[in-house]
């Protein structure tokens, strides 16, 4: 029989919550890190190899296939960044990054404010296969935050239409995100991955 069962290595509510949320339904049990389980060390430098060190170390660990996912929102206007430091390039919570990331921007102008999220996500077997995909999301970067949904820097991640990211429904979020487009491609070779 195969196992199904899959470690999510993550201990990211926001990305934990939209993970499970577009894995449900496909048959694949999604298990979480114990919340006391080490940190890893994100040292590699592009999305790729830390969702792959995240994967590997949560495999390593718990014997079972592992998923790891690295994420960020690239700015045009910073040569990339805050890239994949996304998570920790200023000191703070979430929102306080939000902030900086719009103090930063203050006099770049409407036009040269473009910018995509980026997600990575590497599956790793414990019979050593691994495979990595990338999803992304083209937005620009508002000039105050709006909305109350999703997380990080949502309520200021603009798209065409208008909306901050925040202001969709996670519903919605879902159908369009860099996250979603990573996973789909990840569901497409998961099961052969799986099947030993
Ligand atoms: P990671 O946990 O090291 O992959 O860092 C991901 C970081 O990128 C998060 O903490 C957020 O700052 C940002 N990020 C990734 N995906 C999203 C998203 O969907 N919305 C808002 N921020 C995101």
């Amino acid at each position: 029989m195969s196992d199904k069962r899959l470690v999510l290595a993550s201990k990211n509510p926001g990305k934990i919550r939209e993970l499970e949320s577009l894995l449900a339904g496909v048959g694949i049990d999604l298990i979480g890190l114990e919340p006391d389980a080490p940190d890893v060390a994100e040292t590699g430098s592009t999305f790729e190899e830390n969702a792959l060190i995240k994967a590997h170390a949560a495999c390593a660990a718990t014997g079972l296939p592992a998923m790891g996912e690295d994420s960020g929102l690239a700015v045009d206007a910073l040569g990339g960044d805050p890239g994949i430091r996304s998570a920790r390039w200023a000191p703070g919570s979430d929102a306080d990054r939000m902030h900086a990331l719009l103090r930063r921007m203050a006099t770049v102008p409407a036009g040269q404010r473009s910018g995509r999220y980026v997600s990575c996500i590497a599956m790793v077997t414990p019979g050593g296969k691994e495979a990595v995909v990338r999803g992304e999301l083209d937005a620009v970067i508002g000039f105050e935050p709006r909305g109350e949904g999703g997380f990080g820097y949502d309520p200021i991640f603009v798209l065409p239409d208008g909306r901050s990211v925040a202001e969709l429904s996670m519903a919605e979020k879902n159908t369009i995100s860099h996250r979603a487009r990573a996973l789909a491609k990840a569901l497409a070779i998961l099961p052969g991955l799986l099947e030993g």
